[in-house]
């Protein structure tokens, strides 16, 4: 009894709250039902580009320094790096400023709509691109993880957040060249043991926030393959303009 009363108490108060101080889109101001930003304005960053890649036969022996291309069968990027979305991510990411989160996820999941959410269904396992334990320890959280989980943890067992460790921590990428960053992300993750089975002759899913030039997913696609996953395929929140 006393429980359902606080439950209708907080229901009232959201009620109440939201009347005082609607939802408000982010960008623009106007008055919005859902998530953090219109609809008009999502649609300035949505870029919702599919990109079909095929792995070349030659590199899934387990040559080293792959390109996307050579590792991924395909890469749906959601939104532009760019504006709010940009902003929002180097907050997170580089002052740990957690309150950011909801945004991001929530504009994840509007990306998401019916029709992707069926996408997603033709995969076994989905996971994410880890960052080091150190980065892991200090900020709380993983960006990538943080931002899908709220989406995905409803999908049950296929979303397995964690099967990736980084063994050891990289460079900065934005300013090397696409060979650098091949060479400096060789080696930078593993599989843990436990996950072996479960990506073996399987179709996995890749998460990451930010897409540039592949080069991560690649690494992390070529460590999946070489456990025996069947197909690698990748989901970025926001991709580098000159994948627009
Ligand atoms: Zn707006």
């Amino acid at each position: 009894m006393l429980k359902d009363y606080y439950r209708a108490t907080n229901y009232y108060m959201r009620v109440l709250r939201e009347l005082i101080f609607p939802r408000r889109c982010a960008v623009c101001g106007n008055v919005i039902d859902t998530a953090y930003l219109c609809p008009a304005c999502r649609k300035g960053y949505a870029l919702q580009k599919y990109v079909q890649l095929k792995p070349r036969e030659e590199f899934l022996a387990g040559q080293a320094e792959p390109m996307a291309e050579d590792m991924l069968d395909s890469v749906l990027l959601l939104y532009k790096y760019d504006g709010i979305l940009k902003e929002a991510l180097q907050r997170l990411k580089f002052s740990s400023e957690a309150s950011l989160l909801p945004l991001l996820s929530e504009e994840a999941e509007a990306a998401l709509p019916s029709a992707k959410l069926r996408w997603l269904s033709q995969f076994d396992v989905i996971t994410c691109i880890p960052t080091s334990p150190e980065r892991r320890a200090q900020r709380g959280f993983d960006v990538p993880e943080a931002i899908f989980a709220p989406l995905l943890e409803q999908r049950g067992g296929e979303f397995q957040a964690q099967l990736l460790s980084r063994v050891r921590s990289t460079l900065p990428l934005f300013e090397l060249s696409p060979q650098q960053r091949r060479e400096e992300l060789n080696g930078c993750f593993e599989l843990k043991p436990s996950a072996t089975r479960m990506v073996a002759g399987k179709r996995v899913l890749l998460c990451d926030d930010i897409y540039t030039t592949g080069s991560t997913m690649a690494e992390a696609a070529r460590v999946l393959r070489g456990a025996g996953a069947r197909e690698v395929h990748g989901v970025a929140m926001c991709a580098s303009s000159h994948n627009w």
